[in-house]
């Protein structure tokens, strides 16, 4: 994947939900909080209603991706320009690559490196499938 085909590959928020939802549930969706498949999806937003205990979710809940304001293909491209550049790329040159401010990049820089040893497959799986850039897999 050259990173300039990123946002072809990706160019909205809705296939990266998609290919994040095949990485980490292989397309059935799963409670985080109590592992029920049981789910009711909403017909506005990609967000799941547990029918088991009664909380709702997305995809990114209980990764290192929750909690997140930022566009996942934001996301996607800093994984990428994090996890393969040879020296560790700078939070500076990571805010220029993706429009973020610094203290934003170098969250996310911390995120990822957590993510190394916290999600280690997750992570594998993710970075495999947006390299491969068919978010459909
Ligand atoms: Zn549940």
């Amino acid at each position: 994947m050259n990173l300039d085909q990123l946002y072809i590959c990706f160019p909205s928020q809705k296939e990266c939900i998609i290919l994040l939802e095949e990485v980490r549930w292989r397309g059935l969706p799963t409670c985080p909080y109590c592992k029920s498949k049981k789910q009711t999806s909403s017909k506005t937003q990609k967000r799941y209603h547990c029918n088991t205990c009664n909380t709702s979710y997305s995809v990114t809940v209980g990764t290192f991706l929750g909690n997140t304001k930022l566009d996942l293909q934001k996301w996607f491209k800093a994984i990428l320009l994090i996890t393969r550049s040879q020296k560790e790329i700078s939070s500076r040159d990571l805010a220029n690559e993706i429009y973020v401010t610094k203290d934003t990049a170098w969250l996310m820089i911390q995120r990822v490196r957590k993510a190394r040893t916290d999600y280690t497959e997750f992570l594998d799986g993710l970075i495999q499938a947006i390299d491969r850039g068919n978010y459909k897999l």
